[in-house]
């Protein structure tokens, strides 16, 4: 049997009829950006989160620069990531000319260890962009009274983690702002690229509304250098359609990680806590474990498809040779990274495709 990492198909034979009609709805209206249907999703979305304002944009990267750029902070400051996230979080500072300062994770969570930030925080920090990496909600109210504390903006990269919710709150409504990521393999994905902010903050708000437009709010006024990073109509449209269906398939992931943690039981993997199930909306479903490149293999050639979510932490990546790391200098991410494997976790996965993958995993 073949399972791969991600399949689309049970999501999207399940939407199709839908999908057609809207986009016929965008075709048929003749107007492709910053229209009607860019409007209905910001405010479904936003509705969605629990926050007072949406403002989409051309991609999740872009929806964190934007913020960055919207709190004024660059070059001269420095901002708190985790050393342990896709890359794109560290590009967002990158790219206002801020410096990254890397925080280590707790290997059971995976996500920044919120112990560790306060030693990590100057007085040239100005931020914290904490990440719900896989879907899985960090401490989130401990990162808020640090900020409180040391008067520094919260942002929250959302962009594994739409629709989850920390201690009754919806992911995104908690921070300052939060950048979302609508690339299509992320569990609110349009059919090519997008992002969104959320906040409460109106200031903020405006500012990014021009920001993603040229800098412009009324056409050919221009009030800052703005850049061209805005949500299409089309995949607005197509978005209103699938964040219908979003509780649904965060349940489905729910169940199939569910089933994986309770019936996978082989003494050298590390599976995620059962507590966690109901916690995150499994993105990604990591595994551990000692032998993780033979893993892989193995179960490549049984026909299960894995990806490590990261092989290269981000101190040891090319792009940031300048800020001087060597290996060993974040011990937990480089664990991780070597250690770390994903499973196929994707909604509609059929009884036999779990059950085929945890016996091949408990027969290794
Ligand atoms: C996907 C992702 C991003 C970037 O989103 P894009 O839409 O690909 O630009 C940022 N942060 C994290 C944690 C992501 O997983």
């Amino acid at each position: 049997m073949d399972v791969p990492f991600i399949n689309f198909e049970p999501m999207h034979s399940e939407i199709r009829d839908k999908i057609i009609e809207a986009f016929k709805r965008v075709y048929d209206r003749n107007w492709f950006i910053l229209g009607q249907s860019v409007d209905d999703f910001e405010k479904d979305f936003s509705k969605y989160c629990n926050t007072e304002y949406c403002i989409s944009c051309g991609c999740g990267l872009d929806a964190l620069c934007l913020i960055l750029r919207g709190y004024d902070i660059g070059v001269g400051d420095e901002v708190i990531v985790p050393s342990n996230t896709y890359i794109a979080t560290a590009l967002a500072v990158s790219s206002v000319g801020a410096k990254v300062v890397l925080v280590e994770p707790n290997i059971k969570t995976f996500n920044i260890d919120v112990n560790k930030i306060e030693e990590a925080i100057t007085k040239r920090t100005k931020a914290i962009i904490a990440v719900h990496l896989y879907g899985r909600p960090i401490d989130a109210y401990k990162v808020r009274i640090l900020c409180e504390k040391y008067n520094l903006k919260f942002i929250e990269d959302a962009a594994q983690a739409h629709g989850a919710m920390h201690k009754g709150e919806k992911i995104g409504s908690i921070g300052d702002a939060a950048g979302f990521s609508f690339y299509p393999g992320k569990n609110l994905g349009a059919l090519g690229d997008g992002g969104a902010i959320l906040t409460n903050d109106i200031i903020l708000a405006q500012k990014v509304r021009a920001l993603r437009n040229y800098g412009s709010d009324i056409k050919y006024h221009n009030e800052y250098r703005g850049v061209n990073s805005r949500l299409d109509e089309i995949q607005a449209e197509f978005l209103i359609v699938k964040l219908r269906y979003l509780y649904k398939w965060n349940n489905d992931r729910q169940r199939i990680a569910r089933l994986y943690i309770e019936r996978i039981n082989n003494s050298k993997l590390i599976l995620p806590d059962i507590n966690l199930v109901k916690d995150s909306v499994w993105h990604i479903f990591p595994v551990r474990t000692e032998y993780r490149n033979e893993l892989q293999q193995y179960l490549k050639e049984k026909g299960i498809g894995t990806l490590i979510h990261y092989p290269i932490p981000i101190h040891l990546q090319n792009a940031y040779k300048e800020l001087g790391y060597k290996l060993g200098d974040f011990p937990i991410s480089e664990e991780i990274s070597r250690t770390v494997l994903s499973l196929p976790m994707w909604y509609g996965m059929s009884e036999e495709e779990i059950n085929y993958v945890i016996d091949v995993l408990n027969q290794w």
